[in-house]
């Protein structure tokens, strides 16, 4: 099937930018990947996009984007990308193996994914006291009891984030010491709301129904080991994003991390014709307003690349 703009990826970025082509006649078709609705749907409540002044639940926002694209036009295709052939105009893109699309532009919102442990009480209590995103999900611990692992930048940044809302932060960091920058180490063990728990590892996660506590190992296999119980009612993952652009690596730039490289404050991959927006492209923001606003700006800019061919 040939079409002029194709969008792959079902959050904010991709279904702004459906929303944005369709009024421009471009007629997409959006492949909504794994997640319908993005990494968004992994959180609870979305009280930070504009628009929403009682807050909403993610689902019916993004359900309320895809109805938005729908209304003029854009259609869906449900389905993950399994290749794609950008060393041809107009660009190939295959979906499940075996639906094949030839596209003018093609705009990639694939997002990003947090990484987590792999523990499977993470599993169990995910949207219900374990969240990857402080930023979305503190305002919900108010003066509550929460634990964020890691040692880097984000965690730093997190903690002390939650520490401005919480009774109570844990810092739960693997090894003897931080690896986050050194104003940021200053701030976390400066602030007395935040205990750093160094050389501890969480071994699982307990509660009735949602997150009450953690089990938390101390130097593991070595003669002081130790297991330890904290009482906790969130548990924020901040050991680092992948950026699902792996499909891409033969033909798009990437840095070193994975993240599509952009030129300048454009959506413009290195592929002429082939846009990148939301968090694929972003090791910064990772917000969904900063998606909605780049999955516009590519819409934008694959309209013009189209007339001008
Ligand atoms: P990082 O990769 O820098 O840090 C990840 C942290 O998670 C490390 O402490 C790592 O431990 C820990 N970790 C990883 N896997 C596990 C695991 N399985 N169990 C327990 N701990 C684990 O990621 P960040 O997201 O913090 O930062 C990404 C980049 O963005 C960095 O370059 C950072 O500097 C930058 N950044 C900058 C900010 C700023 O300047 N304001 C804010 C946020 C990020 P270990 O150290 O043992 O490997």
């Amino acid at each position: 099937m040939k079409v002029k703009c194709l969008i792959i990826g079902s959050g904010p970025a991709g279904y702004t930018a459906a929303i944005y082509a369709s009024r421009a006649n471009l007629s997409p078709v959006l492949i909504e990947g794994p997640q319908l609705g993005g990494q968004l749907t992994t959180t609870t409540e979305v009280e930070n996009f504009p628009g929403y002044p009682d807050g909403i639940d993610p689902f019916t926002m993004m359900d309320d984007m895809r109805r938005q694209a729908e209304r003029f036009g854009t259609q869906f295709v449900s389905g993950i990308v399994t290749k794609v052939d950008f060393s041809v105009s107009p660009k190939k893109v295959i979906v499940e193996d075996e639906q094949e699309y030839e596209a003018d532009a093609v705009i990639i919102a694939t997002g990003a994914s947090a990484k987590y442990l792999g523990l499977e009480s993470e599993r169990t209590y995910r949207g219900r006291g374990v969240s990857a995103c402080a930023t979305c999900d503190g305002f919900f611990y108010r003066k509550k009891t929460v634990a964020v692992v890691g040692g880097g930048d984000t965690a730093c940044e997190e903690a002390n984030y939650l520490a401005g809302l919480c009774e109570k932060v844990y810092l739960i960091v693997r090894k003897p010491y931080l690896r986050a920058s050194e104003i940021m180490q200053q701030r976390v063990l400066n602030n007395p709301k935040i205990e750093v728990l160094f050389e501890h590892n969480t071994l699982q996660l307990t509660g009735e129904g949602k997150v009450q506590g953690a089990d938390l190992i101390y130097r593991k296999g070595e003669a002081d080991e130790a297991i330890r119980h904290i009482a906790i009612d969130g548990f924020f993952l901040a050991i680092g994003h992948h950026p699902n652009t792996e499909l891409f690596k033969d033909y798009i730039a990437r840095d070193a991390e994975g993240f599509i490289l952009v030129e300048g404050n454009s959506t413009r991959t290195n592929v002429p014709g082939v846009f990148a927006a939301g968090d694929c492209a972003d090791p910064y923001y990772r917000q969904a307003v900063v998606a909605a606003g780049s999955g516009a700006k590519a819409a934008i800019e694959a309209d013009k690349y189209i007339k001008s061919l």
